[in-house]
C-alpha cells in the first residue's frame, strides 16, 4: 500500500492508535484475532440502536428490518464466498462450531465401522479433535496424509492409495503455524472421482486471498469472522446443496421447525433447519460490513501488501543470529500468507513473548492448538508473528530491531 492508503487504513482501526507499556502497539496476532475497523464497530452499535429485535416470527418493522439484515448479510457472504446460493451459508459461532456440526450432522450418520477419514499433521485441534472424537465413538480410523517436504499434501502418494472406505477428507486451507496453503483444488477433483466428502477449514485463509467455493470443488467450507476483521461470536459453514436432505441439525428448539407436533416435528430448508434458536444476530450483520471493508480495500492489494510484510519478516529474522526459522524460504516464497513462526534458540517463547510485549509488540507463543504439528517439528513452542492489512513496513523494521534487542539482552544476562 502507499503511505496514504496505508494511513487510512489504520485510521479505520482506533485500537491501533494506543501505547503498551509506553510504546506505540504493534499488533502481530492477527493469525490468532484481528481487530475491527470503524464500520464493523458502528454496524454493531447500529444494530442495537435502531433495529434490534428477534428475527424471522415478528410481523413488526423492527422484526422485518432486523430479519432483512440478518438475511442480506447471509447473500453478501455467498457472494463474497462464491456459493450458488444463500442457502449454502449457515451462520455458526466459528469455525470450531462449524466443523463440530459437520462432524456430527453431515459425516457421522456416514461413517461405518473402519471407515478412514483422512487429514493432515497440521490441523488446527478444532480441526481434528472433532473427528478423533468421531471415530473413536464409530470406530473408524483418522489416518494422516503423506506429505512433501514442504508440507503439502502428496497427491501423487495419495493417488496411489486403496480409496474403498474413505469417506471424508478433513483438511485446513491455509496453516495457523506455517502459513502453508494445500491444494485444496487438486483435492478436490480426486474427492469427487472417489465420491469422497471434502471439508475445508478456511479460518486462515478468508482474510488474506480470495476464496471461491465452487472453484475450490467443496463440500464445505468453514471460517471464523473474527479472524477476518468481523466480531467474535460468528461463523460461517459453507455447506453445499447437495448435502442439504442428507445433513441432519445438531441442535433442535426454536427458529428450526416447520411444524411441532405433539411427539414429533418436521423442519425448515436449509439453512434455517441448522439454525436452531436466537442466532448472533448482531455480529451476522457486522460479520457483513467486515467483508464489505475487505472488498473495498480491496482482496488482491491486501494479498500483496501481505505478502511484501511477510518476506520483509522472514528475510530480517534470517539475518539475526540465534533465530530459528520452521518454514523454508521455499514454503515462505510459495506461501506468503503473513504467518511467520520461529523461536530464538536460547530463549524460551514464552519469555521471549513477554520480552515482545514489554516494546509493546503483539507476538503469541505456545503451540498454537497444533500438538500434532509441534511434535513434527520437535518442539514444544514457537513464536509466531502474523500480519494483518493495517500492518506496516516501518512495524517490521521495529519488530526486528526489537528482536536483535531481545537476542542481545538475553545474551548478556546469561554470561
Ligand atoms: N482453524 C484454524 C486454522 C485456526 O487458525 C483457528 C483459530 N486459531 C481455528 C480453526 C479455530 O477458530 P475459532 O477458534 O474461531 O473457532
Amino acid at each position: 500500500f502507499s503511505q496514504e492508503k496505508s494511513q487510512s487504513i489504520r485510521a479505520q482501526f482506533p485500537i491501533l492508535e494506543q501505547s503498551v507499556n509506553n510504546e506505540p502497539l504493534i499488533y502481530f496476532d492477527n493469525a490468532a484475532t484481528s481487530q475491527t475497523p470503524h464500520s464493523v464497530v458502528e454496524a454493531l452499535a447500529d444494530y442495537y440502536h435502531h433495529d434490534n429485535a428477534n428475527i424471522h416470527r415478528g410481523v413488526h418493522t423492527l422484526a422485518e428490518q432486523a430479519t432483512r439484515a440478518y438475511e442480506g448479510s447471509r447473500q453478501y457472504i455467498a457472494d463474497f464466498i462464491g456459493a450458488k446460493d444463500p442457502s449454502e451459508v449457515i451462520f455458526t459461532s466459528g469455525t470450531t462450531d462449524g466443523i463440530n456440526f459437520l462432524a456430527r450432522g453431515l459425516v457421522e450418520d456416514q461413517l461405518e465401522t473402519d471407515d478412514i477419514i483422512l487429514t493432515t499433521p497440521l490441523e488446527h485441534h478444532s480441526n481434528l479433535v472433532p473427528w478423533q472424537e468421531l471415530c473413536q465413538r464409530k470406530g473408524a480410523k483418522l489416518e494422516y496424509m503423506p506429505l512433501n517436504e514442504d508440507f503439502q499434501v502428496n497427491l501423487s502418494m495419495l493417488k496411489k492409495r486403496n480409496t474403498e472406505n474413505i469417506r471424508a477428507i478433513v483438511i485446513q486451507h491455509v496453516s495457523n503455524v506455517l502459513g502453508v496453503e494445500q491444494p485444496i483444488q487438486a483435492l478436490s477433483e480426486w474427492a469427487r472421482d472417489h465420491d469422497i466428502l471434502l471439508i475445508v477449514d478456511g479460518a486462515q485463509a478468508i482474510p488474506h486471498q480470495a476464496i471461491n467455493v465452487n472453484d475450490l470443488g467443496v463440500d464445505a467450507y468453514c471460517f471464523s469472522g473474527h479472524k477476518a476483521y468481523g466480531p467474535t461470536g460468528i461463523g460461517v459453514c459453507y455447506l453445499n446443496e447437495r448435502h442439504h436432505q442428507q445433513a441432519r441439525p445438531v441442535q433442535y428448539g426454536g427458529e428450526m421447525i416447520h411444524f411441532v407436533g405433539d411427539y414429533e416435528s418436521n423442519y425448515k430448508d436449509s439453512p434455517w433447519k441448522f439454525e436452531a434458536g436466537t442466532p448472533p444476530i448482531a455480529q451476522a450483520i457486522a460479520l457483513q460490513t467486515a467483508l464489505e471493508y475487505i472488498n473495498q480495500t480491496g482482496v488482491e492489494a491486501i494479498a500483496q501488501h501481505e505478502a511484501a510484510l511477510t518476506q520483509q519478516l522472514y528475510q530480517g529474522l534470517q539475518k539475526i543470529d540465534g533465530i530459528e526459522l520452521y518454514q523454508s524460504p521455499a514454503i515462505i516464497a510459495r506461501n506468503p500468507h503473513g504467518i511467520i513462526s520461529f523461536n530464538f534458540t536460547t530463549i524460551h517463547p514464552h519469555d521471549a513473548a513477554s520480552a515482545y510485549d514489554m516494546e509493546g509488540i503483539a507476538v503469541r507463543a505456545g503451540h498454537h492448538c497444533a500438538q500434532v504439528l509441534m511434535r513434527k517439528l520437535d518442539v514444544a513452542a514457537t513464536l509466531r508473528a502474523s500480519v494483518g492489512m493495517y500492518n506496516t513496513a516501518a512495524e517490521v523494521e521495529q519488530f526486528l530491531l526489537v528482536t536483535k534487542k531481545i537476542k542481545e539482552f538475553f545474551d548478556y544476562v546469561s554470561i
